[in-house]
């Protein structure tokens, strides 16, 4: 079956019909007159621009299927006479995509650090080349000094236990949710998990924190109000029927006001396991982020068991973590439903090197100085100003988003365009991501890395040449303030 490189530009109109010269008859028939025939046996038959040097190379790259799509699509666009047939090989070569995967680079420039929609946290380049080493294979499950089998991840997973001491174990899933599941399925099915009104969230895109917990069979006993909380309202309810008593971070809301709530030290003399979600994966306290939690304070608390996501404030891969007493992570990690929770080398590969690495761009970014922001911003607008762009460096404010630090807003700096800028970039051929606000778009350098200043202001120089034929789209930063 003919693949589409680009359908949305494959549907004809009259003006197409116009364009190529064909005339719809009175009796609604469409036909073409002679010279096009003609034009049609000037365009170049697949096999002979398959071999064109400059479409051959990528055969290698992104695979026949993908290079045949963009020739049969720039073949059809000559047919209908949208372009001349000597143009057909350099359309085709236009119609690629850039990349194999299908998914296209951008730079991150909402002023969302972990942005749900952009992939959340970027990869360190140690990370990064930690994914390339992984790619083939490796000794993942292998150890190679003995030959026989071993631990899966087993170096990964010693590097996170060197970095939170006080979990007796360590083992990792798929992502913060597959963490949570894994724990309710192991620790309460046919039991209960008692958790404050106040914590059923709502982490975003519909997915509620409730609802996969008693997706597992577990059933949730709800204490307190959604404002106020007690440890004494966690004890008249935990018994033998309890699986565990479950604390969740708020990570994209804040409640104020009358508002109570306890403490993971409170509720460990109550019996049963407490288990506590903080979401955002900072290992210990991180001087810019006073209020969100981290596994060594929980764990040093009396939690008996922490989960957390990998790529939000830890900065690594999509993954989740369980980190905790001995005999329970042990029990999470020899349950059957593990094994269709288990990361990939990548994945693996990946967290190893982000948690030795040097600081995450993530890290960077929260801890970015307002100042240098500011003069980064200063210089590209004044590069750019010297071409003529209606463009200023203005002050403005980030957030982490991703579910962390919910409320905070970190002092920043952004370039700021006329609105239609924020389309124009985001559909170009370096896509940039900004966010509108008071009729500009705001291109924000928090989340941005240093050396990416120049290919950003190469994308403004191209959006402007781009703008007028772009319709004018808003662009929203969607994953901003839910995970
Ligand atoms: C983000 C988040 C989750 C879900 O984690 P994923 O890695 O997205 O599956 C669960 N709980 C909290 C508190 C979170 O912030």
């Amino acid at each position: 079956m003919e693949q589409r490189a680009v359908s949305a530009e494959g549907r004809r109109t009259e003006a197409d019909r116009a364009r190529s010269g064909r005339v719809r008859r009175p009796d609604g028939a469409v036909v073409r007159p002679p010279d096009a025939i003609d034009v049609r046996r000037r365009i170049p038959p697949t096999d002979r621009l398959l071999r064109d040097p400059r479409l051959a190379v990528v055969v290698d790259r992104l695979g026949a299927g993908v290079v045949k799509a963009a020739v049969h699509e720039a073949q059809e666009r000559a047919r209908e006479g949208g372009i001349s047939p000597e143009r057909v090989a350099e359309t085709a070569l236009a119609l690629l995509p850039g990349t194999a995967s299908g998914l296209r680079p951008v730079i991150n420039a909402t002023g969302v650090l972990l942005h749900t929609n952009l992939g959340r946290a970027p990869l360190s380049v140690t990370a990064r080349q930690a994914v390339q080493e992984a790619a083939g294979p490796t000794d993942v499950e292998l150890d190679l000094a003995t030959g026989v089998r071993a631990r899966r991840g087993r170096s990964a997973l010693a590097v996170l236990r060197e970095r939170v001491p006080r979990a007796g174990a360590v083992h990792v899933v798929n992502n913060g949710a597959a963490a949570l599941l894994l724990a309710a399925t192991v620790l309460a099915a046919d039991k209960e998990i008692v958790v404050s009104r106040g914590e059923l969230v709502e982490i975003g895109d519909g997915f509620r924190l409730p609802d996969l917990l008693v997706s597992t069979g577990a059933r949730l006993r709800e204490v307190g109000t959604t404002n106020r909380t007690t440890a004494a309202d966690y004890a008249a309810v935990t018994g033998p029927g309890t699986g565990f008593v479950l604390k969740v971070h708020p990570s994209n809301f804040r409640v104020t006001g009358f508002t109570r709530s306890a403490g993971t030290a409170e509720l460990t003399g109550l019996g049963v396991p407490v288990v506590v979600d903080i979401g955002s994966g900072l290992l210990a306290p991180h001087p810019a982020l006073p209020e969100e939690p981290d596994a060594d304070t929980e764990l040093r608390a009396g939690a008996s068991l922490v989960t957390a996501s990998g790529d939000k404030l830890l900065g690594g891969p999509q993954c989740g973590l369980l980190l905790g007493a001995r005999d329970l992570v042990r029990a999470l990690a020899r349950h059957p439903l593990a094994r269709a929770l288990r990361v990939d080398k990548l994945t693996l590969a990946a967290l190893a090197a982000t948690l030795t690495g040097p600081p995450t761009p993530t890290a960077l970014a929260l801890t970015a100085d307002p100042a240098v922001l500011r003069a980064r911003a200063d210089r590209i607008a004044t590069s750019l100003g010297a071409d003529g762009l209606d463009v200023r460096a203005v002050e403005c404010a980030a957030t982490v988003g991703g579910g962390g630090a919910p409320g905070v807003t970190l002092p920043s700096a952004a370039l700021s365009l006329p609105e239609p800028y924020a389309a124009a970039l985001r559909t170009g051929p370096l896509p940039v991501v900004g966010r509108l606000e008071s009729g500009r778009c705001l291109l924000d350098l928090r989340a941005v890395p240093e050396q990416d200043d120049e290919r950003l202001a190469e994308a403004v120089r191209l959006a402007r040449t781009a703008r007028e034929a772009v319709p004018v789209g808003a662009v929203r930063p969607a994953g901003e303030g839910r995970a």
